[in-house]
């Protein structure tokens, strides 16, 4: 146990705690020296990250000059062409590009088209029957004459959707329909009062008069006209008004296209919607100029003053939720000393999708940087980076072109760094394991040999005990006999003989002990020689028990003996084989201290001649059983008085049936008792 414990200690402070120290050190150092690689890499993607983000803002800053120069927006103002996000506004922030604004302006005319005295007297006079006194009858004959009275078409226009709503209240239908089918004909691009085109407004009244007369399709065809219209900007409106009547519209087809029932109008409708109306398209950028860029513009100027005129400036809006990035500037004098302001929106999906991939992959070439830009809200970056963005990317915000995302920017060297210091990692870690295993391994070994070794000393110290003590027995007794036989003269015959008799066996059994010792002792030293001979090994047997019957019998024993006599002679050590049946005769004897009897056996079984020793004594646990044959090795056996021994018999044993090419083994149930049979292989030479 002490040898163990110091074994062990040795072990760990020696080998285990320094391995350890020397694994940790490796391990920290090997930790601080990629963190200061980590570092130096990650000043460079610093310093590169920087120039990189100012050379694509720079060429950027290309790009805008590019889309602001003066001569672009001097080729635009005169057209009508669709506006691309571009955008003019006057020196009083009017839009005056795109063109749609100046529909506006013509409301105006309205009050001008009312000053015309017989007309207007007529006309309110109209009003009054159809609003107050609700004689539709007479509203209609005063509308009729105020429209032959009415000079400006404004006025006739007035003057007719007076007479049309009137029909319609008198039920008078088919003039109704006429009537606003003229209408929307003749007048259809002037307003009404509230500013909704007479062509919108009568479509509406006549599909109405349509269904209730039951001609919901040509209903449907005249709504659909008007929808085209609307559609394609045909009527002057402002975009609120447009949505209106889009979404009216709709909620008057869609519902009368669902039963399938005008498949050839469904399918105008849909061919319809399905070209995006680049009016309303229009209509939203105007929108979107009215609401969110002229007023900062507006304030930009007011904060910058107008001081530095041909400066492009920019900045960052909001529309619907969506970033919007304008730049603008200041466009040199016309001839006639008008400014103007020439200015756009930059079409971001596009940025993004066709010319920063080129840059980038410009600028990464320069600067062997890995770029991107991420959009923070949808979380995609573009162009898309292999495994995501890397956590040790560097993340730059735009400084001066405000773009609403973020430059990533990092380097190949620190992906590779990783993946060796992952991999270098992994390696030593395996490696340090295996040792720690390998370690344990070793130390186990060592407490097993050393247990092993320390019981083997202790089996061999009371070895020497137990064989002093047998070899005293018989030497007492033969000294004892020896010395009555001297003593005394007058001896009866009988007791004389008995006397020799004694002295004899245990001088047998003495010398048996002896040559157990010097036999063990040549074995371990590897000069044990055996003298192979033919002849019957049952004879041997018989002989060698006859010789000890007289032992057996004096303790007790009875003797049953099997032995068949038709065996076949075989090559053995006549005198190692008695000494093997002696061994475990005397076994037998020592361990058997109630039931006193041995059967020996000698049989054919297979190729071999095999002979047992059986007893009925204390029998050998499952556990021992295996451990029996080592040398020394005993049971510290508590019943049988005479359970000293030498720890060598068995030893023996085995040693000489395995000489002999042949086996033994051991059948035992304890308290029942044991059977040890031998098996000698049947040659008629031994090679071995
Ligand atoms: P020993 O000199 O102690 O007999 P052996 O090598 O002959 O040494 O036997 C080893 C041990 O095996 C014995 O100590 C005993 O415990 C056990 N043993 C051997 N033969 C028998 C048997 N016939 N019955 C019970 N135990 C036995």
């Amino acid at each position: 146990m002490i040898h163990k414990r110091k074994t062990i200690v040795i072990f760990l402070l020696a080998i285990f705690l320094p391995t350890l120290i020397v694994g940790y050190l490796s391990f920290s150092t090997f930790a601080k020296r990629l963190e200061s690689v980590s570092r130096l890499l990650e000043s460079s993607l610093w310093t590169s990250g920087q120039a990189a983000l100012q050379s694509l803002e720079d060429r950027l800053f290309e790009y805008e000059k590019q889309a602001l120069r003066p001569e672009k927006f001097s080729t635009l103002e005169n057209s009508t062409e669709l506006a691309r996000g571009d955008f003019i506004l006057d020196e009083d922030y009017k839009i005056v590009f795109p063109k749609y604004l100046s529909f506006e302006l013509s409301i105006d005319s309205i009050d001008l088209a009312l000053s015309e005295p017989r007309f207007e007297t007529l006309f309110s006079r109209a009003g009054r029957y159809e609003f107050s006194l609700k004689d539709y009858v007479k509203a209609t004959e005063d509308y009729q004459k105020s429209f032959e009275a009415a000079t400006s078409r404004q006025n006739q226009a007035f003057s007719l959707e007076g007479l049309a709503r009137s029909f319609l209240l008198s039920k008078n239908f088919d003039r109704a329909r006429d009537t606003y089918d003229k209408l929307a004909r003749d007048y259809g691009q002037l307003r009404n009062k509230v500013g909704h085109p007479y062509g919108l407004v009568a479509s509406i009244q006549l599909y109405d008069i349509h269904k209730d007369q039951n001609k919901e399709e040509e209903g449907l065809e005249t709504l659909l006209d008007a929808y085209k219209k609307l559609w394609n900007g045909d009527w002057p409106m402002n975009s609120p008004s447009v949505r209106f009547f889009i979404s009216e519209i709709d909620s008057l087809l869609v519902p009368a296209f669902e039963n399938q029932k005008f498949p050839e109008l469904r399918e105008k409708y849909k061919n319809l919607i399905a070209l995006p109306s680049s009016f309303l398209l229009e209509l939203q950028i105007i929108d979107f100029l009215n609401n969110d860029v002229v007023p900062r513009i507006r304030e930009r100027r007011g904060v910058y003053g107008s001081g530095e005129t041909s400066q492009s400036d920019r900045f960052l809006t909001s529309s619907n939720g969506n970033l919007q990035l304008i730049s603008y500037r200041i466009l040199p004098p016309t001839e006639s000393g008008e400014t103007f302001f020439g200015g756009f929106v930059w079409d971001l999906d596009l940025l993004k999708s066709e010319v920063l991939p080129e840059l980038l992959k410009d600028i990464s070439e320069d600067s062997g940087l890995l770029l991107s830009v991420l959009d923070e809200k949808t979380g995609i970056t573009s162009p898309e980076q292999e495994g995501g963005i890397s956590k040790d990317s560097l993340s730059l915000s735009f400084r001066n072109i405000l773009l609403p995302w973020k430059l990533i920017a990092s380097l190949d060297a620190f992906h590779d760094l990783q993946k060796t210091a992952r991999r270098e990692k992994f390696f030593y870690g395996i490696l340090l394991g295996v040792i720690i295993v390998l370690m344990f391994i070793g130390v186990l070994l060592i407490v097993r040999d050393v247990s092993r070794e320390t019981e083997t000393t202790q089996l061999k110290t009371e070895f020497v005990h137990n064989v002093s003590h047998e070899l005293k027995t018989p030497l007492t007794l033969i000294r004892l006999y020896g010395e009555t036989l001297q003593r005394k003269e007058n001896l009866s015959d009988k007791d004389r003989r008995e006397a020799y008799e004694i002295i004899t066996k245990e001088s047998e059994r003495l010398s048996h002990m002896i040559n157990n010792i010097l036999d063990f002792s040549r074995i371990e030293m590897g000069r044990k020689e055996f003298d192979f001979k033919k002849g019957n090994l049952a004879n041997v047997i018989q002989n060698t028990l006859e010789s000890y019957r007289y032992h057996l019998e004096k303790k007790g024993f009875s003797i049953v003996e099997e032995i068949s006599s038709d065996l076949p002679d075989i090559v053995f050590d006549k005198e190692a084989i008695a000494s093997v049946l002696i061994n475990l005769l005397s076994n037998a004897m020592k361990f058997s201290p109630e039931k006193k009897e041995v059967r020996v056996t000698v049989y054919r079984k297979d190729d071999c001649i095999g002979f047992q020793v059986a007893d009925r004594g204390i029998g050998i646990s499952p556990e021992a059983r295996s451990r029996i044959f080592e040398r020394f090795y005993r049971l510290q056996n508590r019943t049988t008085s005479e359970s000293k021994g030498s720890g060598l018999g068995l030893t023996l044993v085995k040693h000489i049936v395995e000489a002999h090419g042949g086996e033994i083994c051991v059948d035992s149930e304890p308290e029942k008792g044991s059977v040890f049979s031998v098996y000698i292989p049947v040659s008629e030479t031994l090679e071995d």
